[in-house]
């Protein structure tokens, strides 16, 4: 048994406790409480004190691509605040740059810019993300790091044809996955990538493969209005801009006539353990069926901004009770992937207190990837993935949630421990 002990434990479940301590056995939590408390029922324990600091639930990433970290030079030349001219200009841009990579240097850069990626999330204090990849080698590279991943497999298959090949294809995939990870800490799952990338016959098959094997699925949904558009009508940029550039455009479908999430769910996709990605063009029969069907929600208010695609109605989510988890999105349309930085981004903007912000990016993380029962809050029998974050500076009296979520920075990180392990 050991005790962790700090100026402040924010539970997240319960109020802040000033003075506060948690006790870790094995890779489990046994009690959480005021320190004097703690250590006066387990006095044996081993103690370590973390000061002038506040331990919380680590922070979980609900969105990210980490094999596209290296896509940097990509913001960096124009900065998250230069806006893309259009959400389909950028994919074609990303498609255009991933292609090439692929092809001259294979899956090495891939490999190399994935390892980044977990490193800046540890680094930054996030213990837990829900990923999007193709890359085989993920499983063993988050077992590496330590960290706590739900790896949704991506798949994209336009041709309805091709749709039962494909399938096949991504059940092989999630077979050689399974061989290849070692540890309890990684969970598979699948994602269909979207509406405009995915025939509606693989978006059945895949669903149906998700529930056959009991994984999550995720799926961006209803990020820009060209998606809406093109769902609803069948045209739109993506018909005349992106699908002649890749041959598509004899595949293109008739018209639906509903709005992406309807037709999600007309095809099974939307079902309890699904994250629907983005999720910006919503109505309010759109909310309901994402509530009466138990999808998820994984905002990513920065990405948003710099597609400049709109802006997710996130408090009507959360009044329908729909888990809102807060993710990065990738380095293809974000400058960081820092939780602190886009906290602070969603405060100010959207606004929405401090202390909804940080449950946010802990235990609607947890909810969002299905792993609230294990993970997203300082709780006794919950795994002990937690962090210290300096609250130096935090004068008595003040806020410290506040303080906490306006100073949060990769360098104020004390401590990263993930299922009672130190990372
Ligand atoms: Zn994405």
């Amino acid at each position: 048994m050991r005790i962790f002990s700090s100026r402040f434990v924010f539970p997240i479940t319960s109020a802040p406790i000033e003075k506060g301590a948690v006790a870790v056995d094995g890779s489990f939590i046994r009690a959480v409480g005021p320190s004097a408390e703690i250590v006066s029922k387990f006095p044996e324990a081993e103690r370590r004190d973390l000061g002038n600091a506040a331990l919380i639930p680590g922070l979980i990433n609900a969105h990210t691509h980490l094999e596209l970290t290296n896509f940097g030079p990509f913001k960096k030349k124009r900065g998250l605040f230069f806006k893309e001219s259009s959400f389909v200009s950028w994919l074609i841009r990303l498609g255009i740059r991933r292609r090439i990579k692929a092809k001259l240097l294979g899956s090495r850069p891939f490999i190399r810019a994935y390892r980044k990626g977990l490193e800046m999330l540890r680094a930054s204090g996030t213990t837990c993300f829900g990923d999007i990849t193709s890359l085989p080698e993920a499983p063993a590279l988050v077992d590496d790091k330590g960290l706590r991943a739900v790896l949704y497999f991506e798949a994209i298959g336009f041709n309805p044809s091709g749709a039962e090949q494909k399938a096949s294809e991504m059940d092989e995939v999630l077979e050689r996955a399974e061989t290849k990870k070692q540890s309890k800490l990684v969970t598979l799952g699948l994602s269909p990538h979207s509406p405009y990338t995915v025939s509606s016959r693989l978006f059945v098959l895949l669903s149906q493969l998700a529930e056959r094997k009991g994984l999550p699925l995720s799926v961006h949904m209803a990020e820009s209005s060209q998606e809406v558009k093109y769902v609803m009508e069948s045209s739109g940029e993506f018909v005349k801009r992106l699908y002649p550039l890749i041959g598509w455009n004899k595949f293109v479908p008739a018209p639906t006539n509903m709005s992406p999430a309807r037709y999600l769910n007309s095809l099974g996709v939307l079902k309890k353990g699904a994250l629907a990605i983005h999720a910006v063009h919503v109505d309010d029969t759109d909310i309901a069926i994402m509530k009466k069907t138990g999808t998820g929600v994984a905002h990513c208010p920065r990405s948003n901004y710099f597609l400049k695609v709109g802006t997710a109605p996130v408090n009507r989510f959360m009044e329908s009770g729909i888990p809102v988890g807060l993710g990065t999105d990738s380095l293809a349309s974000n400058a960081t992937l820092s939780l602190w930085d886009e906290m602070r981004f969603a405060r100010d903007t959207l606004p929405l207190e401090p202390s909804i912000l940080l449950t946010m990016a802990t235990l609607g993380g947890a909810k969002a990837l299905g792993l609230d029962r294990n993970i997203g809050s300082l709780e006794t029998g919950k795994e002990a993935d937690m962090i210290a974050v300096s609250t130096e500076g935090c004068r008595s009296g003040e806020d410290p949630v506040s303080y906490v979520l306006e100073t949060g920075t990769e360098e104020r990180i004390r401590m990263v421990m993930v299922a009672g392990k130190e990372i």
